[in-house]
């Protein structure tokens, strides 16, 4: 049996907008002697079909019949998505580094594993990004810029250079994160959240939510 199965787990909004991304990064790929299915996979399918796609339940994605079993983690939440990761792992599936045809990465940039770049990114120069980040369309990260695991940009995040984020941090729609410096770089904790529209301009320690111009903590 030669085919290989390659799922987009997660079959809601954001998996939805991935799947294009998918097909076009396996169109150089397919029609060779490995018949490769691009499939959803979700826990809890919201239908039988999405988008001319199968929706398999993680179950039915181990019990396709294939040789090779793929996957990209296509879920927002961070905590879902570390969980999602790990099984997959643990089942030896391996993950997808998805990038969309006009993204820009220039110079030494590293990327751990499992990365989803949506079209009209760009990564600048000498940038470190970790485990299963997710950058939402027209979002950038400039120089220097240390990114940790589970990060998460919503589209069109300004992230100017020297910006350290760690691991499981939400940049929503729109923020502005101020340049740091080599000295000095921009810091987000540990889990913090930057709201939509937010200019920070100062330090947002671990698990923060901060929202506004210039942003501030949100107040309960
Ligand atoms: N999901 C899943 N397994 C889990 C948790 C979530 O398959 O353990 C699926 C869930 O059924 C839903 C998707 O992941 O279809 C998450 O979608 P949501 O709209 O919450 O977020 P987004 O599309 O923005 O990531």
């Amino acid at each position: 049996m030669q085919d290989a199965v390659v799922g987009v787990y997660g079959a809601s909004g954001f998996g939805r907008e991935v799947m294009p991304v998918l097909r076009e990064h396996l169109r150089p790929i397919l029609g060779g002697n490995v018949k490769t299915h691009i499939v959803f996979i979700d826990d809890n399918p919201p239908a039988e079909e999405l988008n001319g796609h199968k929706v398999l339940t993680y179950e039915e994605f181990m019990a396709f019949p294939a040789a090779e079993r793929l996957a990209v983690v296509a879920i927002a939440d961070a905590g879902l998505r570390e969980k999602i990761s790990d099984r997959l792992a643990k089942d030896f599936i391996s993950f997808i580094h998805l990038k969309a045809s006009n993204v820009v990465v220039m110079d030494d940039v590293e990327f751990g594993i499992g990365a989803i770049l949506c079209p009209f990114v760009t990564i600048t120069s000498n940038v470190r990004i970790g485990n299963h980040f997710h950058a939402n369309i027209y979002s950038y990260v400039a120089h220097d810029c240390v990114i940790g695991n589970y990060v998460t940009f919503a589209p069109n995040v300004h992230c100017n250079g020297n910006v350290h984020i760690e691991d499981y941090a939400y940049i929503g729609t729109g923020a502005i994160l101020r340049q740091g410096t080599p000295d000095k770089p921009l810091r987000i904790g540990k889990g913090a959240v930057v709201g939509m529209g937010a200019v920070v301009t100062k330090d947002v320690p671990a698990g923060v939510t901060v929202v506004g111009n210039p942003a501030r903590p949100l107040q309960k």
